[in-house]
């Protein structure tokens, strides 16, 4: 099981940080933002002791390929009211791809954005035109992530992210990312998998999935909410998400967690313990 969780990146340490945070959750994957998710401001990347990090997860076993990093969510590819919102996404993507590289990551995951006060095939045009100005680059795959369906989010179909990749200029550096409390969100029945995996293979291919957020949702399948929940305290259940967890199909394919902190408590170690050993133990987050 290729198995991690969002992890911090902050100073004293960055990235070499991240990787310890990782490893202290006996994690094989992980998954950061290279500065704050709420905004744009960025250390440079000399300082972010990628060398270190590096290291580290060669002794350790980590696949480069499994330490993903999540491009922050103010960022909105899908605006066309404010052309300067989605001039910004445009510069910052293009740093951030440097940045991932940098870093000797391969997947860069990001929201498709919201479309705002237009409508949702303008939006998707939009996102469309402004990643097609990002210069081309070779060595990471930008991985449109599922969304749940929340306000004017593009994303929360998997024809929406077909339809992305396929205006691309070079599609061949797009995936996507399949977060499970989004999609049971948008309205997908995450308790037939197999299903939910045969439609985006026929939409999307399946060759295009990269990365798995794997967690639970607060609310009910349909709702368009978007409020994760830890494993087995949502709608979605440990059985479920275990199953997903374990199914061949997506064997090859690291599952990051999302779920909230417990009493201001990282909540991964417990977790991704339950997953691999496939025993579900609420009171074992409950004594967080
Ligand atoms: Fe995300
Ligand atoms: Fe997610
Ligand atoms: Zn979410």
């Amino acid at each position: 099981m290729i198995i991690g969780s969002h992890v911090q990146m902050k100073a004293p340490d960055y990235v070499l940080g991240s990787v310890r945070e990782a490893l202290s959750y006996e994690a094989n994957a992980l998954m950061l933002y290279t500065g704050a998710p709420q905004n744009t401001r960025r250390t440079p990347i000399e300082q972010m002791k990628i060398n270190e990090a590096q290291e580290l997860m060669k002794q350790s076993g980590i696949n480069p390929e499994h330490l993903i990093i999540h491009a922050p969510y103010i960022i909105n590819p899908a605006n066309s009211v404010k052309p300067e919102v989605a001039e910004l996404a445009r510069e910052f993507l293009a740093k951030e791809i440097e940045r991932t590289s940098a870093i000797g990551a391969k997947y860069l995951v990001l929201h498709p954005g919201s479309f705002t006060t237009t409508d949702l095939q303008t939006g998707i045009g939009t996102i469309i035109a402004t990643l097609n100005t990002i210069e081309e680059y070779d060595d990471v795959v930008i991985c449109l992530e599922t969304m749940a369906g929340k306000g004017s989010e593009v994303g929360f179909r998997f024809e929406h992210l077909a339809e992305i990749i396929a205006g691309m200029n070079h599609p061949e550096n797009y995936g996507v990312c399949l977060d499970t409390c989004h999609i049971s969100d948008a309205g997908y029945d995450v308790n037939d998998f197999n299903g939910v995996l045969d439609e985006f293979d026929q939409v999307i291919g399946l060759d295009r999935l990269h990365v798995i957020h794997l967690n639970d949702s607060k609310n009910e399948r349909g709702a368009r909410k978007d409020r994760h929940a830890n494993l087995g305290q949502g709608t979605i259940g440990f059985e479920t998400l275990y199953a997903i967890a374990m199914n061949e199909r997506v064997q090859s394919i690291p599952k990051i967690l999302e779920t909230p902190y417990i009493n201001k408590k990282p909540p991964y170690k417990e977790e991704i313990a339950m997953l691999k050993s496939g025993v579900y133990d609420p009171s074992i987050l409950e004594s967080l």
